[in-house]
């Protein structure tokens, strides 16, 4: 935790503001997709992996160095066609920031153990020196914390964000 689902929204936020307008569905949800990726380390690595494994959790899948090459390898996927070829790199760039995101909300998070920004270069875990998130003691309570603090302020930005720039909201229309 964050949850996937608290990561996923706010990959779909980050790409609903900061693709080329009117935003599209598919670069929100690769986004999304992107953003919950690195907790794939859950299903596919064993759990009792010490922490200092690069495959452990919170390693190389939520390190700056995958985030790049999950970022080339969806945009080469998803956005394959001769359609996308003039807004592919600034695609590239908004998938890599979703998967960063996902790290560094990981990092503003009190449990599990830090992140390893910098794998497979370095082992060193990070936190960030604020750490909000997981301040209850229950998990339930915990989860209530996230939905308030990063997951329903996360779902209201990217709907704003999909709706507002969708309508192409005129400087003229903005200003009324
Ligand atoms: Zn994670």
């Amino acid at each position: 935790m964050p949850t996937p689902i608290s990561h996923a929204a706010v990959g779909f936020a980050i790409a609903a503001w900061t693709q080329q307008a009117p935003p599209t569905r598919r670069v929100c949800l690769v986004a999304a997709a992107c953003a919950a990726l690195p907790d794939i380390d859950v299903i596919v690595s064993p759990l009792h992996l010490a922490e200092t494994s690069l495959f452990a959790h919170r390693a190389i899948t939520h390190s700056l160095t995958f985030a790049l090459l999950a970022a080339a390898v969806a945009t080469l996927i998803f956005f394959r066609g001769p359609e996308w070829t003039q807004r592919r790199a600034r695609i590239a760039v908004i998938l890599g920031l979703a998967l960063v995101s996902h790290a560094c909300f990981d990092a503003l998070s009190r449990y599990s153990w830090g992140v390893e920004f910098f794998a497979p270069f370095s082992l060193q875990r990070f936190r960030f020196v604020w750490t909000p998130l997981g301040d209850s003691s229950s998990l339930a309570g915990q989860l209530v914390q996230e939905a308030i603090v990063v997951l329903l302020p996360a779902i209201l930005v990217g709907w704003l964000g999909f709706k507002i720039r969708r309508r192409g909201l005129s400087p003229k229309a903005a200003s009324a």
